[in-house]
């Protein structure tokens, strides 16, 4: 390929908004430009790596037996419906309306689309498992979108889902996409962090998030320096640094010993720091009160305090019921943080936020500040388990007491007060102890560029799908769903590819394998150029030929920057004589060397496919 016959519009200013490496360097390489925030264009250069990372995606699903479709990007709204989803996805998700008033949705996601279609085409065992995925365009209306396709509102998602009659079916295909996907990611030079992952509101039983490294990157992670747990800290867990009391019995005998509850005067002292100051304790031995009010709620509140009144409903026809609001009191040990994401999970909710000041003070009857576990019967009480813990010290628990300046101490659980549920709901953090082997944890900051997820029966449920099995028995399919946007993985190659001059491409992700530079593409230094390029051609070798009529540094300057891994200078001067010569030059080293024009296409293309071989294999 001439470059001027070719579109690569080289920029050297960096538009304002582009933070990040890859941003910036889409931007000045030519292969991306902006059409609005959140939309952008790939032009010539750019679509040709984003088309290499899209064939290893689609090679490796393939080589696990994954089945590519092309379904439609706008579906119907009515799937969305059924599936309860049209209520929950919020204002991420861009609903249409046609000529006839008909709802449509621009698919942010296809669990609805491809279940839809299992439930019209599977009738028996026979046919499962199945795993179906697309190569496609999503739209999410993100609030923020930035760094370019890292966060973009348009971007293509390959999105697989699989349909089992079983458990161990599923299992089995959810770990052959796991392997699949560090395959992909190995083949495109990423160095990938795979994590545990919070597997949601609908009960998954497993989830994996494969993170990349990065100062911008979305998610907190939790890796232990001893052993390979490493998990995003919405799932993260730890070891107790306390020891568990053995039964229930066990606290209330430790109760039993605590001093009587007493209420005391705290006038002025407004933070767990003045309050510790204030009683001579420590933060540890401080139960901190905080309520929550959650959306969708699936977990059953017909027992729990202040509850029998909630308005419950179903978000569609064959959806489990929600309480579409209720509020929590959260108890926790007082130096610690809740982890939004795990009490939602425990809640089966869909989403957890802290309740408004006007809801706390209806709630617990105090100002803000005040609440405690103790006499708190308007709302269930969530304790994370560490507040189960602290009967141990001599002196009890200290706790808000439901009124303005005033606290309890010496409480003690299962003596002053009693959750409706005891579970886990800390944020981990860095120097806490890994749950597998003990060893310390650490954080790092990451970029997801894929998720996998069992499914398990939400949209098959809510959406009747179902097949005959074995003995003619109608059964409802499990299933699994496995997303890597093309774009973000695309983008994080360069982030993990580059230096100050440009891009450095990994071979497999390369637009162009060869540059091929002439210092003036005239006489002898032209036939010799076009010459390589054709032989290179004919070994499958890609190559780009700058024909232009620029000076040489600007030339090489914008090989630099566009990331060809292989350059080849033609110069008069190394051609004339006797043993005619050409310079190659490997985009990362910084040295050059001569090698015989007559032999440099064999041994370029052996170079090329070798890089190849080895990101591959
Ligand atoms: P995030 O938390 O980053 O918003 P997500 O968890 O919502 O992502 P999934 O629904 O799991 O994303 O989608 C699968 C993959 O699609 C992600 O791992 C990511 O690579 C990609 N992706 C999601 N949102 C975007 C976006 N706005 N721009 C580019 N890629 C995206
Ligand atoms: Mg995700």
């Amino acid at each position: 390929m001439k470059i001027s016959r070719f579109f690569i519009p080289t920029l050297r200013e960096v538009p304002g908004d582009a933070v990040i490496a890859s941003h910036r360097l889409m931007f000045r390489a030519g292969m991306l430009r902006k059409l609005a925030n959140g939309l952008f264009a790939y032009l010539p250069l750019g679509l040709r790596s984003f088309r290499k990372v899209e064939q290893i995606v689609r090679e490796e699903m393939d080589a696990i037996g994954a089945l590519e479709i092309k379904p439609t990007v706008v579906v119907p709204g009515e799937i969305w419906k059924e599936s309860g989803r049209w209520e929950s996805m919020g204002e991420g998700m861009l609903r249409v309306k046609n000529r006839l008033g008909n709802d449509f949705v621009v698919s942010p996601t296809a669990e609805e689309a491809f279940t839809s279609l299992m439930r019209d085409e599977l009738s028996s065992y026979r046919q499962l498992p199945l795993s179906l995925y697309q190569i496609n365009t999503k739209f999410r209306d993100e609030i923020r979108p930035r760094y370019g396709v890292m966060r973009g509102r348009e971007f293509v998602m390959k999105d697989a889902y699989s349909f089992h009659t079983g458990d161990a079916s599923l299992d089995e295909t959810y770990e052959a996409m796991g392997r699949a996907y560090r395959r992909i990611f190995k083949r495109c030079g990423l160095t990938v962090i795979p994590v545990r992952a919070d597997s949601g509101a609908m009960g998954g039983s497993g989830s994996e998030e494969f993170m990349v490294e990065s100062v911008i990157g979305d998610n907190t992670l939790l890796l232990c320096k001893a052993c390979d747990y490493a998990a995003n800290v919405e799932k993260a867990s730890c070891k107790r640094d306390y020891s568990a009391p053995a039964s229930l019995e066990a606290v209330k005998a430790a109760a039993a010993s605590l001093p009587a509850l007493e209420k005391i005067d705290t006038p002025a002292v407004r933070t767990i720091e003045e309050l510790c100051a204030f009683l001579k304790t420590g933060a540890k031995q401080f139960i901190k009160t905080l309520i929550y009010k959650a959306v969708n709620v699936e977990l059953d509140l017909s027992s729990a305090p202040g509850c029998s009144k909630l308005e419950r409903r179903r978000p569609a026809p064959d959806t489990p019921e929600v309480y579409p609001e209720a509020f929590f009191a959260v108890a926790i040990r007082g130096d610690l943080d809740v982890n939004e994401v795990k009490l939602a999970a425990a809640l089966k909710a869909a989403e957890v936020c802290l309740a408004a000041d006007a809801d706390v003070v209806r709630l617990t009857g105090a100002p803000v500040g005040f609440a405690g576990p103790v006499g708190l019967t308007s709302l269930p009480l969530v304790a994370d388990e560490t507040v189960t813990a602290l009967n141990d010290a001599a002196q009890g628990a200290v706790t808000g007491a439901l009124e303005k300046d005033r606290h309890y101490r010496h409480v003690a659980y299962g003596r002053d007060f009693s959750p409706w549920l005891v579970t886990d709901v800390r944020t981990v953090v860095a120097g806490d102890f890994c749950p597998v082997c003990g060893g310390e944890l650490y954080e790092k900051k990451g970029n997801e560029l894929g998720h996998i997820f069992k499914l398990g029966y939400k949209y098959t449920k809510s959406m009747k799908v179902s097949y005959l099995d074995e003995n003619g028995k109608s059964q409802i399919p499990t299933m699994g769903c496995y997303g890597i946007g093309i774009d973000r993985v695309l983008a994080s190659v360069i982030e993990e590819h580059h230096d100050d001059n440009g891009i450095v491409w990994p071979m497999t992700a390369a637009p162009f394998q060869v540059i091929i530079v002439p210092i003036k593409y005239e006489g002898a230094v032209k036939a010799a150029s076009d010459g390589l390029a054709a032989d290179l051609e004919k070994r499958g070798v890609e190559v780009l030929l700058d024909d232009r009529n620029e000076r040489p540094g600007v030339k090489f300057n914008d090989a630099d920057l566009i990331g060809i891994p292989y350059r080849v200078v033609v110069g008069d001067k190394n051609l004339a004589g006797d043993s005619p010569k050409i310079e190659l030059k490997y985009r990362r080293d910084k040295e050059n060397r001569l090698v015989d024009p007559r032999r440099a296409a064999e041994e370029l293309a052996a170079l090329v496919f070798g890089e190849i071989e080895k990101l591959n294999n």
